[in-house]
């Protein structure tokens, strides 16, 4: 008992909206199968913080967060255009979480197979600062839109050593920095600059190359192997991870990390999808995943192994797939399964 007592590891929980809560449950029954270290304090954010606190981002998540420096997090819904700003753009401010990682796996062989990859996205800056407004012009209020996007040299610098130093811990080999540099001149050009300046203090243990992000979209769909970290600014990031998602079997798949100097969230790369939310039909592999990082995160890599595996006997021995997987079982369906697998590992 008092072993057990020892291990246990405080962590956030926000199940968030539309497929957040029925994923993140099936996290938690399968990570308790697993013995998983967490305690969770479950706490709301987003549409759920709203309905549930009148703030999508409410002081107590924040405090949660500030307290345990670790959070399990289900999608959060943002309002398309009008509406409350990103509650998941203001969590990542709030704590300064500068490194978004984003790896993709094939686990089910198709179209492509033994795809390894591993996106590391800039997460504070560029477009993503929201320094947004319109111009007015005669009687139309919203006659100009002008956008102004944000690279610091420190946070490019910063950035581009967290991904050196994963390449190292990981032993990934070569890191390919993503840009727009002949058109974003000094927006992503600054962000190209300061990763070759970094790249040079990793010569002979990590190759560093660079590549424009349309010529890299393309690249990504016809031959991704050429690829083994990539490392972009905010938007980049953003768009190119979910293509990622694409070549190892859509949203569902693909987890990721926010890290900060002390505090790390994990989540899925998907949004909370509310065509099929309430239906129970949803994948909850990537979040699953992300719980996986989490127990890297802190140590129990050997249960992120348990899990993994599990999860990949499932799909491929057991052929238990949800839905977007061309599969007919239910993310409780899934769930049960993963957790017999653990239970006879
Ligand atoms: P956001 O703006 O928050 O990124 P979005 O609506 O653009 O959200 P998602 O919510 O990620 O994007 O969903 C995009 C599509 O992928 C939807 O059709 C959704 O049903 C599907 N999808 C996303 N996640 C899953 C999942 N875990 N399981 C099954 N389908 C999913």
């Amino acid at each position: 008992m008092e072993s057990q007592m020892r291990h246990q590891i405080p962590a956030t929980l926000i199940p968030g909206d539309g497929i957040g809560p029925e994923v993140v449950a099936a996290t938690v029954q399968i990570l308790d199968a697993l013995g998983s270290p967490f305690i969770w304090d479950v706490q709301q954010a987003g549409v759920a913080g709203v309905t549930h606190c009148g703030d999508p981002l409410p002081e107590a998540t924040l405090a949660s967060v500030r307290k345990n420096k670790l959070a399990l997090k289900g999608p959060l819904t943002t309002p398309i255009g009008e509406g409350f700003r990103s509650s998941n753009v203001r969590l990542r401010e709030e704590f300064q979480l500068f490194g978004n990682v984003r790896p993709v796996r094939t686990i089910i062989p198709g179209r492509y197979d033994k795809v390894d990859l591993v996106l590391v996205r800039e997460n504070l800056g560029g477009f993503y600062v929201a320094h947004e407004y319109y111009v007015p012009v005669g009687d139309d209020p919203r006659a100009v839109a002008v956008a102004t996007g944000v690279n610091t040299r420190d946070a490019c610098t910063r950035i581009a050593k967290f991904a050196f130093e994963y390449a190292v811990k990981h032993e990934r080999k070569k890191i390919t920095v993503v840009h727009k540099a002949n058109i974003l001149k000094v927006l992503t050009g600054l962000f190209l600059e300061a990763a070759r300046d970094v790249a040079r203090e990793y010569e002979g243990r990590v190759e560093m190359n660079d590549v424009i992000v349309d010529a890299c979209a393309m690249q990504l769909v016809m031959n991704p192997w050429q690829f083994d970290m990539l490392v972009c600014t905010n938007l980049f990031g953003d768009i190119l991870s979910d293509q990622l998602a694409g070549l190892v079997g859509g949203l569902g798949m693909a987890p990721g990390a926010n890290h900060g100097t002390d505090t790390a969230i994990f989540e899925a790369v998907h949004g909370s999808a509310p065509d099929i939310a309430g239906k129970g039909v949803a994948n909850p592999i990537s979040i699953l995943l992300a719980s996986g990082l989490m127990l890297d995160h802190v140590g129990k890599s050997d249960l992120a192994v348990r899990l993994r595996t599990a999860i990949t006997e499932v799909l491929n021995t057991d052929q238990i797939r949800t839905r977007d997987l061309k599969g007919t079982a239910s993310t409780r369906e899934f769930a049960d399964a993963v957790v017999r697998r653990i239970e006879n590992s």
